[in-house]
């Protein structure tokens, strides 16, 4: 049926499966600001999302939930190897943060990409109304803007990477990189994180497709093409809400006083290899090697979100995080004093947002991250104005919050470890200066203003047919 003027596109669907008390499964929103952003525009346009339900080998029929029509795609548990653990984490995922693992190069992996890409494709191209509009999200499915218009040209279709769009040296080197390319100008609409992604994706065209291009506009196949920014950012009012409740007040309590009197420092990732965790620990554990710091005076938590734990460089790392931990909590803490408390689990918006709301100084040293949102969340927490935000230079992040912050070169290990020592001692009327700076960013960016301005550009009139210069 060709019913939904709106489509969103995406390799997950926006629900999760849980069992209620009863032992009745049932879904429920997966929690997130992409989600509650494209949720209210998804119920004003009838919208319909099409996702994996995470369950490989699951095949179910469209069905409705939380207001939105939902159409589940299939994924056989070899495709999930191949398509989901491969080609896109294991070759895009490194490829397109800087390599900071090598990425692997694999022509099976590169076939299931192809043939799920396709499956996408085709179901929004038979859900999709006469000249609706597509909204297809992330490295998963950069072929499906190509695909999709050649089944369905009458559709307007954006597509947006949340990712790192990488610069041309490193893109060059993908064996498919003229696929990926052309997948992507299959969209009228090319969002990215920062300009200097679009920046880099409007050079690769021209170098590698001989493009014309007028600024971020590129003229391909009798069309425009436009590049554009469009910083993703949090849901400000859900937040909001949370810090307000007296339960997440009362929490925030409790691990301050579990945590005793030390300054705590906050990290809050997956466990992933782009997100510079061994070298905030590295930093963290030489103060006191220094003797810069004393047990008992200031104590890290690493939150450490279980992630791809079937991708091997994933594994090595949590071994390498685990060990590194276990020597310096072995060298430097004293019985009632570790000090690092590291916690390999998943965490409700509630917990984590107690955990902001008792930290003294929030953690982020990705060594390359498209955003990062954990840090907008602790900004957007802390209305309170106290706090201090240490934030690495290769985040999207630090593009917005970079005058409130303490900026890092998570590489530099000495000025990592000078600058969580600055951040320590911030008095409070510095912390609130730099605090207000970012809120005000923060506030005035959410993630509604986000898709609103994504959607706005995408349905601006007047850019077919054209004509190049
Ligand atoms: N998050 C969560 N529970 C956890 C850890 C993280 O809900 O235990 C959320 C966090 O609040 C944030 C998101 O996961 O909204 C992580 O986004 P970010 O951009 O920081 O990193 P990504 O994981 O997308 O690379």
């Amino acid at each position: 049926s060709r019913g939904s003027e709106f489509v969103v596109v995406a390799n997950r669907l926006p629900v999760d499966r849980t069992v209620g008390a009863d032992g009745v499964p049932r879904w429920r929103r997966s929690p997130g600001g992409l989600v509650s952003a494209i949720a209210p525009v998804m119920r004003r346009r009838k919208g319909t999302w099409i996702g994996w339900t995470g369950a490989p080998d699951e095949r179910l029929e469209p069905f409705g939930e939380d207001g939105m029509a939902l159409h589940p795609i299939t994924q056989t548990a070899r495709e999930v190897e191949l398509y989901y653990e491969g080609f896109s984490n294991a070759t895009l995922w490194p490829l397109y943060h800087d390599v900071v693992a090598p990425p692997i190069y694999d022509r099976s992996m590169w076939d299931a990409y192809v043939q799920v890409n396709r499956r996408f494709a085709e179901a929004a191209a038979e859900v999709a109304s006469e000249e609706g509009l597509v909204w297809v999200q992330d490295y998963q499915l950069q072929l499906v803007p190509r695909m999709l218009r050649e089944l369905r040209p009458d559709l307007r279709i954006g597509f947006f990477l949340h990712i790192p769009f990488p610069p041309l040296e490193l893109f060059w080197q993908l064996p498919w990189r003229r696929q990926i390319l052309e997948g992507l100008l299959g969209a009228d609409l090319v969002g990215f994180q920062l300009p200097g992604a679009a920046a880099n994706f409007v050079r690769l065209c021209r170098r590698l497709l001989e493009t014309r291009h007028v600024k971020q506009d590129v003229y391909w196949d009798d069309r425009i093409v436009r590049a554009r920014a469009f910083p993703i950012s949090v849901d400000v009012g859900e937040l909001n809400d949370l810090v307000g409740r007296p339960d997440v007040q009362e929490r925030a309590q409790e691990i301050r006083t579990d945590l005793g009197d030390a300054t705590v420092l906050l990290g809050v990732d997956r466990l992933d290899y782009t997100k510079g965790i061994t070298q905030r620990l590295q930093a963290f554990g030489e103060l006191f090697e220094d003797g810069r710091l004393k047990p008992g005076q200031a104590v890290f938590v690493q939150i450490a979100t279980p992630s791809r734990e079937r991708v091997e460089q994933y594994q090595l790392l949590r071994e390498e995080i685990e060990q590194q931990v276990g020597r310096i909590n072995g060298e430097y803490g004293e019985i009632g004093f570790p000090v690092v408390h590291y916690l390999h689990s998943s965490y409700d918006r509630a917990e984590l947002t107690a955990l902001y709301l008792a930290a003294d100084v929030m953690v982020v040293t990705p060594l390359r991250d498209g955003m990062n949102l954990v840090a907008k969340e602790y900004v957007a927490c802390r209305k309170d104005l106290r706090g201090a935000l240490v934030l690495s230079e290769f985040t999207g992040a630090a593009a917005e919050l970079k005058r409130g912050a303490f900026q890092v070169n998570p590489y530099d290990i000495d000025g990592l470890k000078g600058t969580l020592l600055a951040a320590l001692d911030a008095e409070p009327a510095e912390q609130a200066r730099r605090m207000r700076t970012m809120r005000r960013r923060v506030i005035e960016h959410d993630v509604d203003r986000w898709a609103q301005d994504f959607l706005s550009e995408l349905e601006r009139p007047g850019v077919r047919p054209v004509r190049e210069p």
